[in-house]
């Protein structure tokens, strides 16, 4: 399942360009971080793998946000997890257990609701999310 676009540092570089910021180590250090995690990462891991302080992660996470670089998961627990934006549509699979959260795609879309949601309720659907909590492979063994 590929879901990640923006593969490059210079994407990124470029992106920033375009808002007239500063490609800082940090920066380039938080979007390789989100860009090779395989799910929503929190903000204390990002901290962590980058190495700076945390006012500086949060600033710049803001930054890339409000620019729509990324995109924040909310799975109900407190804890604000963030992903590239651009990636393929797609839900999330949240162990209850492990909490290791997976990225799963419909091999069906939702289009089909969104129709009936619009003709039925007058509701025009402009985006969705939808996550699934459980129990993974591991835990669903123990
Ligand atoms: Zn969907
Ligand atoms: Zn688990």
């Amino acid at each position: 399942m590929i879901l990640r676009v923006m593969k490059s540092d210079s994407e990124f570089i470029n992106k920033l360009k375009k808002i007239k910021r500063r490609a800082t180590p940090a920066r380039i250090k938080m979007f390789e971080v989100i860009n090779s995690s395989r799910s929503p990462i929190s903000a204390d891991k990002i901290v962590k793998a980058v190495g700076v302080n945390k006012t500086t992660v949060y600033r710049d996470l803001d930054l890339f946000l409000k620019n729509n670089f990324i995109q924040e998961a909310d799975f109900g627990d407190g804890i604000k997890r963030f992903e590239l934006a651009n990636l393929k549509h797609h839900h999330h699979l949240i162990c209850l257990r492990c909490k290791r959260v997976q990225d799963v795609s419909f091999e069906e879309n939702l289009d089909w609701e969104e129709k009936r949601i619009k003709k039925t309720r007058k509701f025009q659907v402009v985006r969705h999310d939808l996550e699934f909590f459980g129990y993974c492979h591991n835990c669903i063994q123990s």
